[in-house]
């Protein structure tokens, strides 16, 4: 349910309301739009009886709407605008195309400091790279933890690119939320809702990336978990998904992408490097979903992708990454969009 308040109501007016849905053992959600302010209900509505006749008669309120869909603060009913968020100087969600590349994983200071260069100078404007790895099989490599996070730093102090990274468990949030700008929570803890809480709980952008086998509703109702904690600092990202098809890793659901500027405020962002698993379907796929409307990529880059301790496979080279840099700008362009990173 989602209350929309006139135009010339009073501060008191919403305060009054907030108040009476905390007593409802309810709880209100503020959205100041441009427009005009929305209050989103969340908790169980159906239990307060003859609450939207109750609230359409309180000072100031225009109209109570009921949302049908099951998620809520992550909708468009909620939030017309599109939602931006500021990470250093790149904007995520607005008309800019952020790229974030790097490695799948940290490996050594070498590895991390060369790739990052090449990142930036080659227009990237965030610095991906994992420190705990989620891994399918547990004789793979699972990160160096927090030595990774310094190398990672480290390289972000140098190159001033802002840093992405994931986290696994929520007694981890204190410590990556140190290092990191940006937190990552991935496919396989998208439905870790005790992780998406904690997540929800730190003042950190978050970009949770779709399960592999997660309906874009299913997505969309793993968000609410990090937004009603308070957390409204959200990123999606669109890393493929699980069909009968087994020629690539996962198959990169394109049309996810114009969904969820559909249905959410919210950035989304694609990841054709785990969409598809193969490093030479990765510039097509990000041409695609740039094409398509994402508001950025997020690419894996490693020096020497023969050897990589993880995801080799679908990993660019340094020189493949500079040629997509160069495709993908004519592309933005076409859509409407600058590209964030400044090419060196
Ligand atoms: C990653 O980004 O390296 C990663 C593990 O991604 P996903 O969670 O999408 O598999
Ligand atoms: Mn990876």
């Amino acid at each position: 349910m989602i209350i929309v308040m006139k135009t010339a109501c009073q501060e008191s007016d919403v305060a009054e309301v907030m108040l009476r849905l905390d007593r409802s053992g309810l709880k209100g959600h503020l959205s100041t739009g441009v427009e005009r302010t929305v209050i989103g209900v969340v908790g169980v509505i159906s239990a307060v009886p003859d609450l939207r006749e109750r609230l359409e008669l309180m000072p100031g309120v225009e109209e109570v709407i009921r949302i049908s869909r099951p998620f809520k603060l992550s909708s468009r009913e909620f939030k017309r605008e599109d939602t931006v968020i500021r990470v250093g100087d790149v904007s995520i969600g607005g008309d800019q195309l952020v790229v974030m590349a790097g490695p799948c994983a940290a490996e050594t200071r070498e590895q991390v400091m060369s790739t990052a260069r090449i990142a930036r100078a080659a227009g990237a404007s965030i610095l991906r790279g994992g420190a705990f790895k989620p891994s399918t099989s547990p004789y793979s490599f699972r990160g160096l933890g927090e030595d990774g996070l310094k190398i990672l730093a480290e390289a972000r102090e140098e190159t001033g690119l802002p840093l992405i990274t994931e986290v696994l468990t929520p007694e981890d949030v204190e410590l990556v939320v140190r290092y990191a700008d940006i937190l990552q929570v991935g496919a396989r803890n998208m439905q870790n809702f005790i992780l998406l809480d904690e997540v929800g709980r730190a003042n950190k952008p978050v970009m949770l990336k779709r399960g592999m086998s997660a309906t874009i509703e299913e997505w969309l109702l793993a968000v609410e978990y990090i937004l009603s904690q308070g957390n409204r600092q959200v990123i999606l990202c669109e890393r493929g998904i699980r069909t009968f098809e087994n020629y690539t890793r996962n198959t990169m659901d394109i049309s996810a992408i114009p969904i969820i500027d559909k249905l959410s405020h919210l950035p989304i962002i694609a990841d054709p490097s785990h969409g598809t698993g193969k490093w030479y379907l990765v510039a097509p796929m990000a041409l695609a979903a740039v094409a398509a409307g994402a508001d950025g990529l997020m690419v894996e880059v490693h020096p020497n992708p023969d050897t990589a301790l993880k995801d080799g496979a679908q990993s660019l080279t340094f020189e493949h990454f500079q040629e997509l840099m160069k495709q993908i700008a004519p592309v933005a362009a076409a859509v409407g969009r600058t590209m964030a990173g400044k090419r060196a």
